[in-house]
């Protein structure tokens, strides 16, 4: 009787639904047995990976001035009031604490504007104060009554985000440009997750922005995933705070206000789906909790050299900040490269007997399956060079897959046929003002999909008329179908 092998074999692209579940568990990202809707427990493989995440996009805050705070995870119920579009915006979201006698009503923060906006009106007093960026990591709250999904579609997800204060629109503006170019550098150049930036319809915004570029991503099963959101806060909201300064001509004026917020929960969903094969998970080797995993191959008459040798290397990593595990478990070879595949460690290295007469390691490429032979004496340039290329590879085919599922429609039908088909549709469009609202009805009731936006970087130019009212077209927009 031989031991039935343990595969993980789900094939990606015909169930991503059942892929997605399957891989979260079995490489233990997270744990779904914590038994409450929409929050999930993220076990340390995720954690770490999220960990590496964070620290990339603070660091890229820090150096665009931003500084970090901290702010209570409770809102009081007479800050949500101060402006009107956001109480009812955010209104069916919140989980609210039992009263207090005595004491205002408590939310659990579903975002922090109106925590930080309170202070800002303290804090503020003169343009010297300005611009004012801050940025906390933390979690937030919102009572999602849909079907919940781990680090998709969740009650509790984990984000940074940045609430700045400027003297005028234009230093705002091109704030969201900095934001704009900020998750182009990051989740799509680091993590390898493209994305388009959508400036959203009018009645689309986040409750209380004068303006929100958005940018969606593409999950593997056609569906649109709203990532990083940016937004131009109305003034509105620097009235209901009284958010003001006194300028250089000691005339008192109204700040404006930006806030931008990359879920890293949600983006590490994304860099799952895209990047993950019928193998597993295929993690970007800067964000990888192990980048590399070295097997010892023992044979009868090795002894100790082996792990003597497997210890050495270990170490040379270490020093280079290269994260390496070596795997001395006594499961079968084949089970653990099984094992760490389907965690989706970029590198693994075998190091037997043989290995050590000649001075060189072969090693496994995760993505493409194949493997190269580097000599020891290189091990740590070599590895850091393939690195590079592994994730170089990654992000490229995540971009022909991105690329190839948007498609250009010019009538009803091929829209229709766009979106079943889990691409996403490109349209010419009458106004994504609050008049185009109603030749949104096609695509937002009859087939259940979105006007995702028209390009927030760049303008594009739209030709013919409308699809939907036959008015010349004004603006390119976007459409698909959501999670
Ligand atoms: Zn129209």
């Amino acid at each position: 009787m031989g031991k039935k092998k343990s595969t993980f074999n789900i094939k990606k692209n015909e169930n991503f639904g059942e892929w997605y579940s399957e891989i979260l568990s079995k490489a233990e990202v997270t744990d779904l047995r914590y038994g409450v809707k929409g929050f999930v427990v993220i076990q340390p493989w995720g954690a770490r990976a999220i960990d590496k995440m964070y620290r990339i996009y603070e660091s890229a805050l820090r150096s665009t001035g931003h500084d970090p705070v901290i702010f209570p995870a409770v809102i009081p119920e007479k800050n949500f009031k101060r402006e009107s579009s956001h109480v009812k915006g955010f209104a069916p979201e919140v989980f609210w604490l039992e009263k207090k006698q005595g004491e205002d009503r408590l939310a659990l923060r579903p975002t922090s504007e109106t925590a930080f906006y309170e202070m800002y009106s303290i804090w503020i007093r003169s343009y010297r104060d300005l611009p004012m960026k801050l940025y906390q990591r933390c979690n937030v709250f919102r009572n999602e009554t849909k079907a919940t999904r781990p680090l998709i579609r969740a009650r509790e997800f984990h984000w940074i985000e940045t609430h700045n204060v400027f003297a005028t629109k234009s230093e705002a503006e091109a704030q969201i440009q900095e934001d704009i170019s900020m998750t182009n550098e990051i989740m799509k150049g680091i993590f390898g997750v493209p994305f388009l930036p959508m400036k959203r319809p009018e009645w689309d915004k986040f409750p209380g922005a004068e303006y929100t570029v958005g940018s969606d991503s593409i999950m593997p099963d056609g569906r649109v995933i709203q990532q990083p959101s940016t937004h131009l806060i109305s003034q509105h909201f620097t009235k209901a705070f009284n958010i003001k300064y006194v300028d250089e001509k000691e005339k008192e004026k109204f700040a404006w206000l930006t806030c931008y917020g990359p879920c890293i929960s949600r983006i590490l969903a994304s860099v799952i789906s895209i990047h993950g094969d019928n193998k597993g998970l295929v993690l970007p080797y800067i964000i990888a909790p192990v980048q590399v995993v070295i097997i010892p191959m023992h044979s009868e008459t090795s002894g100790e050299k082996i792990s003597k040798a497997a210890e050495k290397i270990r170490a040379q990593f270490l020093l280079a900040n290269i994260d390496v595990k070596v795997d001395e478990t006594d499961k079968r070879a084949g089970e653990k490269f099984f094992h760490w595949e389907m965690k989706g460690i970029p590198f693994r290295i075998d190091i037997g007997e043989r290995e050590l007469e000649n001075g060189n390691v072969s090693v496994y490429i995760r993505d493409t399956g194949k493997k190269v032979v580097i000599k020891l004496e290189n091990l740590v340039e070599d590895i850091q060079n393939l690195g590079v290329e592994f994730d170089a590879r990654l992000k490229s085919s995540a971009q022909k897959f991105f690329d190839s599922k948007i498609v250009d429609c010019d009538s009803k039908a091929s829209v229709k046929s766009a979106l079943d088909g889990g691409r996403v549709a490109r349209i010419s469009f009458c106004s994504i003002d609050s008049a185009g609202e109603k030749c949104s009805t096609y695509i937002e009731k009859d087939l259940m999909a979105r006007i995702m936006g028209s390009r927030g970087d760049l303008l594009e130019k739209a030709t013919g008329k409308c699809l939907f009212c036959s008015k010349k077209a004004k603006i390119v927009v976007y459409a698909g179908k959501s999670y």
